[in-house]
Formats: C-alpha cells, sequence, structure tokens
C-alpha cells in the first residue's frame, strides 16, 4: 500500500503525523475530537511505570461506523493507533499506547447499552460502557440479572475487561461475552456469532454457531478494535453468604489449600469464588505503609494469609448447610471463620444491598500503599498521582509446594527492589491457581522504576523457567522472547496481517506484531 504523500504537521513531543492524515480524522469525527494538544497527548501517554509513551493525537470516534473509518485512515498513512476503551488499565499500561508516536483511539464516546432481554439476560454493550453505568442500567430494569464486578475501578469498560480476560467476584468475564462486533484495522466490519446468519432466534446463547471460535482472536490482542458484545448476565441467586477466613500463619496453608482443592472438586465452591490474599495485599485495602510496624510488614509478607468466598444457594435451607458445613471444613484448619448470610429467599440483608453487581472501586486505595495517605476515590487517579505499579498474574498448578517455593523465592527478589510481597490468589477449577501480583513502589525514590521493571522480568523469566505461565501481560513491557516465539504466535502474525496490512493496531501487544 502506497504512503500518501502529505504535509507533516509538526507535533510539540516530536513526532510528526500527516497533515492530510489528521484532517480525514477531524472529517470522520468532527474537528472537536480530534485532539492534538501537548496536555492531551502527556497525559494519556502517563502510565504508573517509566518511562512515559509518546502519544502523537487523541482520537474519539462516536459508533462503529466511525471507529472502523479511523482505522481505515490510519492503515493509509501506516500510522500506529491504539484502542482505550475506559483507560483504567492502571498497572496494565494505563492507557498508554505500546509504542511511541501512536495516536489513540479513545472509544468512550462509544457507550450504549442496547437490546437488553431481561428473560434470557442478555445485553448489547458498546466499549465505553462502565461497569458502573451497566450497574445503574440493570438496577433499573431487573433483579434477576447482574455483571459480576471487578476488584477494579467502576469506571472500567465492562466490554474491555472482559476482552482482556478479566475476573470478577464470580468467576472470568470472557466467556460471558458472543456477538462481538469488530472493526478491523482495514476499515471492514466483522460480526461473529448467530447474528450474521440470520438465527436471530439464538442470538447469545451458547454455544456459538458450528465451526472454529474467531471470538478468540480479539481477546487480549491486536487483531481488530471491539465496538460492541453482547453480554450473557450472571443469574441473581437466592441465597448468599459470605465467608471470612483468619487463615493463620504459612504453617496453616497447605491445609487450608486441601480443603479449598476439594471444595472445588465437589463445587460446594465454584470457580474463582474464593480469594485468598496474603498479609500485605489484606493490610493495603485499609492502611498505607507507613502507618504498619515493621516486625508487622516483616511478617504479613509470607506469615498471614486471610481469604474470603461467596457461597451461593437455591434456597435458605441449603444456604445454610452448605455455608455451616464450609465453615467447619475451614475452621478445622484456620485460625477464625466467619459467616455472614448476605441474601436471603431473594431479598438483600441490610448492609449487603450492594454486594453483588455494584463496583465500588474500593481497592483502588491498594495502589496507594506507598503514598502517605489513600486518595478520595472519586478522583483517584494513580497515573496522576505518581503511584509506581505493575500487575504481575501468573497460573500455577494447585499445589502447595509449587506455589510457595516460587513466592519465597519472589518475596526476596522484590525485596532487593524494595517492593512487599503483595498478591493475591484465585482458583480456576481444581486444577489451577491464578496469582496476581501488586508490584506496588515509591516512584519518587531514586531509581525505583528501574528497579521495579528489573524485578518484573526476573519475576516472569523465573516462572517460565519453573515451567508457570503468565496470563495476562501488561501492555508496553517486554514479552519474554519465549512467548513471542512461538509457532502460534507466528500464525496470529500471519493472520493479522490479513486484517491490518500495515501493521498498525498496538503493535507489539502480547508479543504480536512489530512497528511498521
Ligand atoms: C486496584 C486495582 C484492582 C484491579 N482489580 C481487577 C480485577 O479484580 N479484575 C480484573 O480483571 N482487573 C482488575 N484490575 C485491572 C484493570 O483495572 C481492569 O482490567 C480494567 O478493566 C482495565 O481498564 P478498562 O476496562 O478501562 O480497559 P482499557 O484500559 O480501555 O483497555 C484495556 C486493554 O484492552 C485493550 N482494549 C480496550 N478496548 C478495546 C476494544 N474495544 N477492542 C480491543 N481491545 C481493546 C486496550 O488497548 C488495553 O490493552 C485492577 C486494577 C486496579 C488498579
Amino acid at each position: 500500500m502506497p504512503l500518501p504523500t502529505t504535509s507533516l504537521a509538526a507535533s510539540p513531543c516530536g513526532i510528526e503525523l500527516p497533515a492530510a492524515a489528521l484532517e480525514e480524522w477531524r472529517r470522520i469525527v468532527g474537528p472537536e475530537h480530534v485532539r492534538t494538544g501537548e496536555a492531551d497527548r502527556l497525559d494519556w501517554g502517563r502510565r504508573t511505570f517509566a518511562p512515559d509513551v509518546r502519544v502523537s493525537a487523541v482520537v474519539s470516534p462516536g459508533d462503529a461506523d466511525q471507529t472502523a473509518a479511523c482505522l481505515s485512515t490510519a492503515t493509509r498513512y501506516r500510522l500506529p493507533v491504539h484502542p482505550v476503551s475506559r483507560g483504567a488499565n492502571w498497572g496494565m499500561g494505563s492507557r498508554a499506547p505500546t509504542r511511541d508516536g501512536a495516536v489513540i483511539l479513545d472509544l468512550r464516546r462509544l457507550d450504549r447499552i442496547s437490546g437488553f432481554d431481561g428473560r434470557r439476560g442478555l445485553v448489547r454493550v458498546e466499549a465505553g460502557v462502565t461497569f458502573q453505568a451497566l450497574a445503574d442500567f440493570l438496577e433499573e430494569r431487573t433483579d434477576r440479572f447482574f455483571v459480576p464486578v471487578i476488584g477494579g475501578p467502576a469506571q472500567a469498560s465492562a466490554l474491555a475487561n472482559a476482552l482482556d480476560r478479566g475476573d470478577g467476584s464470580m468467576g472470568e468475564r470472557w466467556t460471558s461475552l458472543c456477538e462481538l462486533d469488530v472493526a478491523l484495522p482495514d476499515g471492514r466490519r466483522l460480526r461473529t456469532g448467530c447474528g450474521p446468519l440470520g438465527a436471530d432466534r439464538t442470538v447469545g446463547l451458547d454455544p456459538a454457531p458450528a465451526g472454529p471460535l474467531i471470538d478468540g482472536l480479539f481477546s487480549q490482542s491486536n487483531l481488530g478494535v471491539v465496538t460492541s458484545a453482547v453480554i450473557r448476565l450472571e443469574a441473581m441467586p437466592g441465597d448468599l453468604a459470605i465467608l471470612s477466613v483468619d487463615i493463620g500463619g504459612l504453617d496453616a496453608l497447605p491445609a487450608f489449600m486441601e480443603v479449598w482443592r476439594d471444595c472445588q472438586c465437589e463445587q460446594s465452591l465454584p470457580d474463582r469464588s474464593l480469594t485468598l490474599w496474603n498479609g500485605i495485599k489484606w493490610l493495603a485495602l485499609d492502611e498505607v505503609r507507613a502507618a504498619i510496624p515493621a516486625d508487622r510488614l516483616a511478617s504479613a509478607a509470607l506469615d498471614e494469609w486471610h481469604a474470603s468466598a461467596v457461597i451461593r444457594a437455591e434456597a435458605p435451607e441449603i444456604l445454610e448447610a452448605r455455608a455451616a458445613r464450609l465453615s467447619r471444613r475451614f475452621a478445622a484448619v484456620s485460625r477464625t471463620v466467619e459467616v455472614d448470610i448476605a441474601r436471603r429467599d431473594g431479598t438483600w440483608i441490610e448492609g449487603f444491598e450492594d454486594w453483588l453487581g455494584v463496583p465500588d472501586g474500593r481497592n483502588l486505595r491498594t495502589v496507594y500503599w506507598r503514598k502517605e495517605r489513600h486518595p478520595d476515590l472519586t478522583t483517584a487517579d494513580p497515573d496522576r498521582d505518581g503511584c509506581g505499579l505493575i500487575w504481575l498474574c501468573l497460573a500455577f498448578p494447585f499445589e502447595y509446594q509449587a506455589l510457595i517455593s516460587y513466592l519465597t523465592w519472589a518475596r526476596g527478589r522484590l525485596e532487593e527492589a524494595g517492593i512487599d510481597l503483595n498478591v493475591g490468589i484465585e482458583s480456576n477449577g481444581f486444577r489451577c491457581l491464578l496469582s496476581y501480583f501488586t508490584l506496588g513502589f515509591d516512584r519518587a525514590a531514586p531509581g525505583a522504576d528501574e528497579a521495579a521493571l528489573a524485578a518484573y522480568r526476573d519475576l516472569i523469566g523465573t516462572a517460565l523457567e519453573r515451567g508457570f505461565v503468565p496470563y495476562r501481560l501488561a501492555n508496553g513491557l517486554p514479552v519474554p522472547e519465549t512467548m513471542r516465539e512461538t509457532p502460534a504466535a507466528a500464525l496470529l502474525a500471519e493472520l493479522r496481517a490479513v486484517g491490518d496490512p500495515a501493521g498498525v493496531l498496538s503493535p507489539g501487544r502480547n508479543g504480536i506484531g512489530r512497528l511498521p
């Protein structure tokens, strides 16, 4: 594809965009939705780790057609673009593109919710719909369905999170998606699922039509921009209890994990319904580091463990029996167990009304661990506030020894970088543990960013050497060669070239594709 001959508009950050491309984008989305001012560009390139990324422009389409047209322009002018649905991706690269000089495709104006089906529990959301907006929408229309919220910010995108295979309090989000509307970088639009077959009565149902599952190509990927999708909502359980477990020290953990695994096997605790936190993660929810005595900090890394679990049931007597049985089992291997009944016979118990499906963003406080105080959650912005944060997401076998020997090593390596071991763990079935490490550091300390990035690289490298794999990667950080060089990565690069001949969409994301 020949490069159009055009004049170049100088950019204050030293990156030049063809004036004709900017002109095209202005025609497509309206001049007020193409921003090239220095303040905007610096703002969108900021992340919670160094260095900031240089952004050339921020282009904000208003619908799926405009999104596809903007991508087509980027392809014709061979300009890298990076989609951002809401940009609450703190610790995973924030809103910043994967490469210097890229244009941000800001999808926040795609904020429509449509096609709500209150009987089948389906709703179509555009990319810019937040968890909060979706919760508000559903609250007005149904008490039978909800979207499991994530531990992250309420202003995150329900669609982008699911595309990124995020997880909420009651399971992973990816499999809730179907009927994707995708804009390819060459400007084509693609609909997946039953809709394009005219099979309207099976839209949104599981399974997908016969044939390979194409939807997966757009998860954690740079093959297309998903402008909207149908979300299969979660049915609201009639009865619900919350189990809070103070497990005790490291010596209590093996027996606790055995009980947990048994409960997963027998399905009394479904996938990801139990969350295990080390003491540091637990403390960071309510305190900043400076408020914790040194001896408590030392033991909280590996010698203090907490868990909470959501117990569901179809009737009050079943909930009571199940909660009693689970608390007996966990009490036998833990220090204390508390049970709170949150919902009985379809009615919330006072104080628990917001337990499912209403995001509170409270975990954002943990990002301010190294600051003097917690922020006002309504205005908190870890990029702006200079918080140091990298998420590291690693999968382990459901085995105490494999997990703990890695954690023990990781604690030492992180301490060398001045970082506390802060880890949460969930189970994906009875075979797999999914961990998420919060690498929180003080960006004001000299060399802190470099030390954190070196530790991150070592943590991933050592995990791979020991046979464990990252299941989610931060944008803009090096992808280990072993992950970039697989046959699957090579095939993905070939597939990507079909819809993205100039290689403009988030080049290098998850190791796929390089700068054109
Ligand atoms: C304290 C804290 C707690 C967190 N807890 C959780 C948690 O419990 N579970 C969890 O899953 N995450 C969690 N996160 C991580 C993060 O906040 C979420 O994943 C959040 O959903 C990401 O922000 P976003 O939805 O605005 O996505 P965005 O920032 O818009 O995008 C995320 C990624 O998807 C790509 N993308 C965005 N939109 C599209 C699109 N339409 N098509 C194709 N690609 C697209 C982007 O390029 C980017 O790579 C947490 C973060 C913090 C700071």
